[in-house]
């Protein structure tokens, strides 16, 4: 087949919150679709209903749309070749399955866990691979009654030939799989539902879809598929690409899990990554547009992105890296757009409750600190002194503004600022420098520090002057008064 059409799918089976790789792959999926001017569909695994809820559906959908990752078939969008929800194509399986049973591709097999296991037990004793012995290829219809009057359940097996599969994998070239370790497998279970292998591969072969590039994870399930994909008829040439992403692994070199990292882009989302950054740095762990930047925005991805520079060994998730993006695209921010980002994260603090007055100073305030933070989840803490109801001095910091060198400074502050009519942060701080440094001959980090805990409670604050000025002289004047009561 001419892929003049490049149709490319990210199918997750959500089974709990989507993970970096599954993000890193949906990201690829997207831009190479993008790039080639073909169509990015978005296809839900959810035929192990155990596992797969509707929450978890829900928020697989939530996620891609948060990170800009814009499917053109799919939930919700809808397409030629849907529905994109596997539940609900579970007559198409069957179909399938019956249809590979007439051929005599695939069979019912009747064996029970105990005699698999024992035959597993059996493997395991003479050291020879693992895998179903073939022991119900060819039952008679005298044993098929026999095994049905004893009431057992059979599931669908597929029958694979003596010899091996050969494919060429975009990423790592020729991929050989000897099939003595592909044994037949399970295409439906013994309650009727399809498994994995026969869902994606009948799947992407209805859907029509021309390149699989997905986590290495699935790497040997491939034979499995492009078995079914010969069951189904499908000549070679309409057989997608199969591309493997290497895994993404954590600090320890191991891949990337709950033990050594964060792996739910939820929790990103939460701890205050904006989805460009995550983007970016997905991007660029494990493929390099040919040079060694490493900011690179959305459009940029879409005009560079080739299967040809996805590094085919396993890149390390550097959560320093993620960060220092995270603060450039923080930076990079207008103030409408960082004020977008930061208002749910002040309003789910409870640090504001979303009246016009707060906003407005929240507006006034973003500025001093867009070029502090590398989260958004920083914003609630840094802004917090501007709103609080009841004002305290964090309790870690009280001893630095109780001791007699600070109530000197306090006390003289407060004079000094009493009289101050026109209250601006360069007036604050002219007074303040004259008065605590030259005259008083005070080290600023000494002098600034108590007021600055006096003011905002803490120790970490955006600029003190600016703080200063956002505040408003009254409640200065009054934190400081009561800062000196302690
Ligand atoms: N649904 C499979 C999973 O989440 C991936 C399917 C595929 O990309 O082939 O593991």
């Amino acid at each position: 087949m001419v892929k003049s059409q490049v149709r490319v799918r990210f199918a997750p089976s959500p089974t709990g919150d989507l993970h970096v790789g599954n993000i890193r792959t949906a990201l690829f999926d997207w831009a190479y679709a993008r790039h080639t001017g073909g169509t990015f569909l978005f296809r839900i695994e959810d035929t192990d209903t155990t596992r797969v809820t509707d929450e978890y559906i829900a928020a697989a959908i939530d996620t891609l749309r948060w990170l800009g990752l814009q499917w053109d078939e799919g939930p919700e969008v809808g397409g030629e070749y849907g529905p994109y929800l596997q539940s609900q194509r579970m007559d198409i399986y069957a179909h399938w399955a019956a249809k590979f049973i007439e051929q005599k591709d695939a069979y019912h097999c009747y064996c029970t866990p105990a005699e698999l296991e024992a035959v597993r037990e059996a493997q395991r004793a003479s050291n020879q691979a693992p895998g179903y012995n073939g022991q119900c290829r060819d039952l008679t219809a005298e044993q098929v009654a026999a095994y049905k009057a004893q009431g057992r359940e059979s599931v669908v097996r597929m029958r694979m030939p003596d010899g091996s599969t050969t494919f060429v994998d975009a990423i790592r070239g020729e991929v050989s799989f000897e099939h003595k370790f592909v044994p037949d497998f399970v295409l439906v279970r013994g309650d009727g539902s399809p498994l994995y292998t026969l869902a994606v591969a009948v799947d992407d072969i209805l859907m029509k879809v021309t390149h699989v590039l997905r986590g290495e994870d699935l790497l040997s399930s491939t034979p499995r598929q492009i078995r079914v994909y010969q069951a189904m008829g499908v000549a070679l040439d309409d057989y997608p690409t199969f591309a493997h992403l290497p895994f993404v692994m954590g600090q320890d070199n191991a891949k990337l899990s709950k033990r050594n990292g964060e792996v739910s882009i939820a929790w990103y989302r939460e701890a205050g990554f904006l989805p460009e950054a995550i983007c970016n740095y997905l991007a660029l762990l494990g493929w390099s547009p040919g040079d060694d930047r490493e900011n690179i925005t959305m459009k940029e991805l879409t005009e560079l992105f080739t299967v040809e520079r996805v590094n085919s060994s396993p890149a390390r998730f550097d959560m320093k890296k993620l960060e220092a993006i995270n603060g450039d695209k923080i930076r990079a921010l207008s103030l409408e757009e960082f004020l977008k980002w930061a208002l749910p994260f002040l309003l789910n603090s409870k640090v504001i409750s979303g009246t016009d007055a707060e906003i407005a100073l929240v507006k006034s305030a973003l500025p001093i600190i867009q070029e502090r933070i590398t989260r958004l989840s920083e914003v609630p803490a840094m802004l917090k002194f501007l709103f609080v109801k009841d004002f305290a001095v964090e309790s870690e910091s009280l001893s630095k503004v109780t001791d007699a060198a600070s109530k000197e400074v306090l006390k003289r502050t407060l004079a000094d600022l009493t009289p101050l009519t026109e209250w601006t942060h360069s007036t604050v701080e002219a007074v303040l420098r004259a008065s605590l440094i030259e005259e008083l001959g005070l080290k600023p980090r000494i002098a600034f520090g108590s007021v600055r805990i006096a003011v905002t409670g803490s120790t970490v604050s955006p600029p003190l002057f600016e703080s200063m000025e956002l505040l408003g002289k009254a409640a200065c004047l009054e934190r400081i008064s009561s800062a000196l009561t302690l």
